[in-house]
């Protein structure tokens, strides 16, 4: 056992050696910045006008990134992000974010290129949801007033309502003013994500971006995601990155990437007849 032991402790410190390389990579690709210097940015613009991204190229430490991404997207679109796993979802949206600069290629707000807009205030644009929430400690209210400081109680019991968390949240107790670290481990996975989008919907951004929210949600808690996201795209551009299918069936257009490039752009529908790897997913996901 002692030297199976031992290894099993090398491959551990090894894959966190590795970790910090990539986060040190991370830090060096990052344009995160304290910085709010740049063209100050009206939320009305952002509204109105498409995200251009020209053959955008981005490369981790030799580590392939995506290439030569161009891509549309227009307000009030939900478009969904499809690929498997390295594909490089995550990397694109974090492009949308500037949590890394293209390498080549240029993304667009119309035709004033993104990294001319002041951080802070492009961020504050964009609201993004992971796949694994991070809901840990002080009360209901403070944790969705993160998204909005000023919020009125009845705003926050508003968004709680459109997530379908009103009556449980008010059926607490002390309600909003619940402590949450005696709930959130007992949360299901689906509400601790309800929970988590009705912090984001309270930013009132203008670019909503979903990263594998429904992954492992029951079908009920998908159901009401997909509904939020169709409702958002009315007035919003949203991004949803997904496995499952079913989670983005309302989806204006279908992107797919494989291996860092886009191999199909176009509705459910479309795809399902002109891409190979699309419809390969819907084969599989409908057995
Ligand atoms: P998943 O569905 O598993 O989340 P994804 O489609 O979101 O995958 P990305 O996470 O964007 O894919 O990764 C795209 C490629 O970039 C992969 O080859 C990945 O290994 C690499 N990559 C991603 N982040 C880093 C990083 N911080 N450092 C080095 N390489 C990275």
């Amino acid at each position: 056992a002692g030297p199976v032991s031992n290894f099993s402790s090398y491959i551990q410190t090894r894959k966190a050696a590795e970790g910090a390389a990539a986060s040190l990579q991370d830090q060096l690709n990052s344009v995160v910045t304290e910085n709010n210097e740049g063209k100050s940015l009206d939320g009305k613009e952002i509204s109105r006008q498409p995200l251009q991204l020209s053959d955008v190229t981005l490369q981790y430490a030799g580590n392939r990134g995506i290439t030569k991404v161009s891509l549309v997207l227009q307000p009030q679109h939900l478009y969904a992000l499809v690929g498997p796993s390295g594909a490089g979802k995550s990397t694109l949206m974090g492009m949308i974010e500037r949590f890394y600069e293209p390498d080549t290629g240029k993304i667009c707000l119309g035709d004033q290129p993104i990294a001319r807009y002041a951080i802070k205030q492009w961020r504050a644009q964009i609201a993004y949801v992971p796949q694994v929430s991070e809901i840990t400690s002080g009360t209901f209210k403070n944790y969705l007033k993160m998204g909005n400081p000023t919020a009125t109680d009845e705003q926050l019991n508003a968004v709680l309502r459109r997530v379908d968390l009103g009556e449980w949240v008010n059926g607490l107790p002390q309600g909003l003013d619940s402590p949450l670290h005696e709930y959130g481990n007992n949360m299901s996975g689906g509400q601790r994500q309800r929970l988590t989008i009705a912090q984001a919907l309270l930013r009132d951004a203008n670019i909503y971006l979903f990263d594998e929210v429904t992954a492992n949600l029951d079908a009920d808690s998908e159901n009401i995601i997909r509904g939020i996201m169709h409702s958002l795209a009315q007035d919003h551009m949203v991004v949803s990155a997904a496995h499952r299918l079913s989670s983005i069936r309302d989806a204006d257009e279908v992107i797919v990437l494989e291996d860092g490039r886009v191999t199909g752009v176009g509705t459910p529908q479309s795809l399902s007849n002109t891409n190979d790897t699309y419809a390969r997913y819907l084969k599989e996901q409908t057995l």
